[in-house]
């Protein structure tokens, strides 16, 4: 078997998910190839036990490391491996498809649990089936949800690193134009151990910044939001939690002033602790909460700021 996971870097980071995949990939093969895509300092990454060989794409033409740039070259290289591992987060998302495409080959999106070498849990309907996909393929392509697996820590050896030509191709019907870079006094959602999530029962931007920020500020978590409030402007859309949102697994999730519509609730039932308050005893989120406050937020949550 030969496994390589894919990564990418920006601005001299590597993609944090990456510790994740690579537990996701020791699970099927003590070893793997790492391609990682863009600039970065590669010492702690070639220091993981499961790292056998990184391959270094360090010079991109177009700088972006745009999939649409990347994924012949990538093709080329993934169709020599019996597995291809990449996070499903927007860039894996946005490179494996095409990869999958280029190779005539299916992928696995959002692997949660690998079964064996062949057989995977992935999924379906909103996270309300759990389905063993079983793949015949020769190269095996898997999108990893990065929550599914602790972060891969086991030490070793440096792994030797062997760096590509770019002989990368920029696709001229797609180009970068632009990005924004959000600064937000809180963490990252993604990657955070406390989110505090808020609903359309807030009622007003102003309510949301108030209670639900100032929440996560005192508790040192992040900001999530319902579809519902984002819809409403409350919140921006990088903070959406569900189906077609962000999928989240922190340790300590409250979710205030939330229905717990199914969609909702696909994107953060894997977390550890869920705590909600709701004023509807019989509001569907206290089926999936470990502590229930049967409550008007707008009651607790001032208290409960004011208490931290
Ligand atoms: C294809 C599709 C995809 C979707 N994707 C997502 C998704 O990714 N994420 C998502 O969140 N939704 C998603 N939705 C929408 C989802 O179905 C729900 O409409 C949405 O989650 C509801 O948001 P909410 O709980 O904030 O609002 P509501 O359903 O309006 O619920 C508000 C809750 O607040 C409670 N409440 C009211 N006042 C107070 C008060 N003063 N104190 C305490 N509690 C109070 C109410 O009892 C109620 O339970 C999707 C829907 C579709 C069709």
């Amino acid at each position: 078997m030969k496994i390589l996971v894919i990564a990418s870097a920006k601005n001299g980071q590597i993609n944090a998910n990456l510790a994740n995949v690579l537990t996701a990939a020791s699970k099927i093969h003590a070893k793997c190839d790492v391609l990682l895509i863009g600039s970065a300092d590669l010492t702690a990454l070639s220091n993981l036990a499961c790292v056998g060989k990184i391959l270094h794409l360090n010079s991109i033409v177009d700088e972006q490391n745009l999939a649409s740039s990347v994924a012949k070259l990538v093709a080329n290289i993934a169709k020599n491996y019996t597995h291809v591992l990449t996070a499903a987060d927007s860039y894996g998302k946005d490179l494996l498809p095409r990869v999958a495409g280029i190779l005539d080959l299916s992928q696995i999106s959002e692997v949660v649990a690998v079964i064996s070498p062949n057989i995977f849990k992935k999924p379906m309907y909103a996270g309300n089936v759990l389905a063993e996909v079983e793949s015949f393929e020769d190269t095996k392509l898997l999108t990893v949800r990065a929550t599914s697996f602790t972060p891969y820590t086991a030490l070793a050896e440096e792994a030797a690193v062997e760096v590509l030509p770019n002989s990368a191709e920029i696709n001229p019907n797609i180009s970068h134009l632009g990005e924004t870079i959000i600064h937000s006094e809180t963490i990252d959602l993604s990657h955070a151990q406390i989110i505090v999530t808020g609903g359309h029962s807030l009622g007003s931007k102003e309510n949301f910044v108030e209670l639900i920020h100032g929440l996560a500020v005192k508790l040192d978590g992040a900001v999530g939001a319902s579809r519902a409030a984002v819809e409403a402007g409350y919140a921006s859309n990088d903070c959406q939690v569900g189906q077609t949102g962000k999928v989240v697994a922190p340790k300590l999730y409250l979710a205030i002033g939330i229905s717990g519509a199914v969609q909702h609730i696909a994107g953060m039932k894997d977390s550890q602790q869920v705590i909600a308050i709701n004023i509807d005893p019989n509001a569907q989120i206290f089926e999936y909460a470990d502590y229930g406050l049967v409550g008007d937020l707008f009651e607790i949550v001032p208290e409960l700021i004011n208490q931290l």
